[in-house]
């Protein structure tokens, strides 16, 4: 059978920080790259985090469709639940006409050296992949580290839609929680 659940950190309605435009983030959880310097170390633990089913994270998402351009799928490290993230992926697609981006720290070398990751390839739109390196910062912030690419896989989107991406947002929740996220949150 099918798996069906994915293990989530986090979810964000509507981010500025983690790709072009206005953004669904989904963060997962869990993260066996353990980059040193990763200013997300809540999202290692793959013990942590919940349960979500894949048909309450596509509703989730649209739910908020009308006020988005697109889905971002971060992390933790996503391709650590590569089977998992193919379908809900594959549910997406028939449920939500948006393009997708994704995070991974996982370089293409290693992708291409695993079937079921190399498998996300064909479903998202652009992918950002390489390990965080504190040492090599952007110079704006975004996405992170100067080893980071873009690989754009669809013409959903251009190099320059991802010149203009901030590094950080803080988000204040209904409840009035200030959630702060993005590729660099912390840069000045
Ligand atoms: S930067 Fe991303 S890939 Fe690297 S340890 Fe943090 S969550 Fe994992």
């Amino acid at each position: 059978m099918k798996p069906s659940r994915l293990k989530v950190h986090a979810m964000e309605e509507e981010s500025r920080a983690n790709g072009p435009g206005i953004r669904y983030t989904l963060w997962l959880q869990g993260c066996s790259i353990q980059c040193p310097g990763c200013f997300n170390p809540a999202t290692h633990d793959p013990s942590a985090g919940v349960w979500m089913s894949i048909p309450s994270i596509v509703r989730h998402i649209q739910s908020s469709q009308a006020a988005i351009d697109g889905i971002t799928i971060s992390g933790g490290e996503p391709l650590d639940q590569a089977l998992e993230l193919a379908d809900l992926l594959e549910a997406m697609k028939q449920e939500i006409s948006l393009p997708i981006l994704l995070f991974t720290g996982y370089t293409l070398d290693e992708i291409s050296d695993d079937p079921d990751k190399e498998t996300i390839l064909n479903l998202v739109d652009a992918v950002i992949f390489g390990p965080y390196q504190r040492n090599n910062p952007s110079p704006s912030g975004f996405p992170g580290s100067t080893n980071k690419q873009i690989l754009l896989i669809t013409n959903a989107y251009t190099q320059k839609d991802f010149a203009l991406v901030p590094a950080a947002e803080i988000t204040i929740t209904p409840s009035g929680e200030l959630i702060l996220s993005g590729t660099d949150p912390y840069k000045p």
